[in-house]
């Protein structure tokens, strides 16, 4: 079988490249899965959606990526299941000043946020100590949406426009002649292909050592912990982001919150996630560490109790953002990877300017085809960001 573009892992970066591609009239499109959508890390995804970046280009990509989300049951008849239940960023005086720059940025740009002061910040979430605050930006329109329905809309709707999903189906190895990909070996026999994208995620090296290639990107373990809320906090909260105090957190229902780290800790790093545990329990150590940080923040949970919680795997570039565009080694194979642990809330933009970046020989209204390359990291044009490097970048 001849297949113009063959998408390789189906989480919520492939399904969303299938789509726009199957969406623009890419021709005969494959998505290959090596177990089920959204069964990566996709899976493991707290899928918050926010709009405060550093960059215009990235804040721009969110934003349009907000549209979609919010608005996917109208466009393609499934859901996304976005919350708009709102987004707040709570910065002390350290990260005022990049808090600022970056909420007049987002306004230049038409997102809905604004600045509040520690007093309003008390009045819109009662419960929340802002002693140590020096300012927030609130977004009223942002939240959160469910990574793996996200994931299967966008898949089931490339495979309406004609998409091949093959589920159940792992690459092993490819055929590369004159610098070309001209054969993709998987488990479900071999396919002769035009153009191939790399969206495996944590699991970019693994395909990227079958070519013999090198990107910066790292697996970075990061643990997640479900806190069952007490009485005086129920009902369904705010999504916050606590800069000084290095956590975030969001609502699972009226009674539950997810809450993660903004900064996680990078000992625990390597080149593939076979270096990894991930199935395991959360250790007493997290939670007591998570739980310190947010009952500082809201006292009353302090009498939240631990509700169980995961762990997931963040590919992380030097510079936490993706990397996005043609191999500087392969002709025609494009890299959708590197995502650090904020990818979902961008997968809708990403998925458009891999097509683009496939039909339009390179060019895209979503960024300049350089911005995500992997070129800057040679170049050491960073991208940048008004924080330390981490997910909130
Ligand atoms: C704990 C956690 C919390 C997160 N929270 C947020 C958040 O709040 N907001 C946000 O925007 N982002 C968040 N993220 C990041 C976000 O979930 C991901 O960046 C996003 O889902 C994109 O994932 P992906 O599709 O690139 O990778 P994945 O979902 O991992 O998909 C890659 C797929 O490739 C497949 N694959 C691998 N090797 C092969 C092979 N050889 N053949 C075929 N298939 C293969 C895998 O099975 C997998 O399904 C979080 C991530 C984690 C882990």
């Amino acid at each position: 079988m001849e297949v113009d573009v063959l998408v390789i892992g189906g989480g919520s970066t492939g399904s969303s490249v299938a789509y726009h591609l199957c969406s623009e009239g890419a021709g005969k499109v494959m998505l290959v899965e090596r177990s089920n959508i959204a069964w990566g890390q996709t899976g493991r995804s707290t899928a918050v959606v926010r709009l405060h970046y550093s960059t215009p280009e990235v804040a721009k990509m969110a934003l349009e990526s907000w549209r979609f989300l919010k608005d996917m049951e109208p466009r393609l008849g499934k859901p996304s299941g976005f919350r708009a239940v709102g987004f707040i960023i709570l910065a002390g005086e350290n990260e005022l000043e990049g808090l600022r720059r970056n909420v007049e940025m987002q306004r230049s740009i038409g997102i809905n946020t604004k600045l509040l002061e520690p007093e309003e910040v008390k009045q819109l979430i009662p419960q929340m100590n802002v002693d140590d605050l020096a300012g927030a930006a609130y977004e009223p329109e942002s939240g959160y949406a469910d990574p793996v329905t996200t994931a299967q809309s966008l898949a089931e709707a490339a495979k309406e426009l004609g998409c091949v999903v093959k589920t159940n189906t792992e690459v092993r190895g490819f055929e590369v002649r004159d610098g070309r990909i001209e054969l993709v070996k998987t488990t479900a026999g071999d396919f002769k292909v035009n153009q191939v994208v790399n969206a495996t995620g944590v699991w970019t090296n693994v395909i990227n050592g079958m070519l013999g290639i090198d990107l910066p990107v790292e697996v970075v373990k990061e643990d997640i912990v479900i806190w069952r809320r007490p009485s005086s906090l129920a009902g369904e909260h705010i999504v916050v982001g606590d800069l000084p105090l290095d956590y975030y957190m969001r609502p699972f229902g009226d009674t539950q919150t997810y809450m993660g780290s903004i900064n996680p800790d990078l000992s625990r790093r390597a080149k593939t996630p076979d270096a990894f545990n991930i199935d395991g329990r959360i250790t007493v150590d997290v939670f007591l560490r998570y739980g310190e940080r947010v009952s500082r923040r809201i006292p009353a949970m302090k009498h939240a109790e631990a509700a169980g919680g995961w762990s997931g795997l963040y590919d992380v570039t030097p510079d936490w953002h993706p990397i996005i565009g043609r191999s500087a080694e392969i002709e025609n194979l494009t890299h959708a990877v590197g995502m650090s642990g904020h990818g979902f809330k961008l997968a809708p933009a990403i998925g458009k300017l891999v097509a683009d970046l496939i039909l339009r020989d390179g060019k895209s209204d979503v960024v300049s085809p350089e911005f995500f390359s992997e070129e800057r990291f040679k170049n050491g044009r960073l991208i940048g960001t008004s924080y330390p490097y981490g997910v909130s970048s």
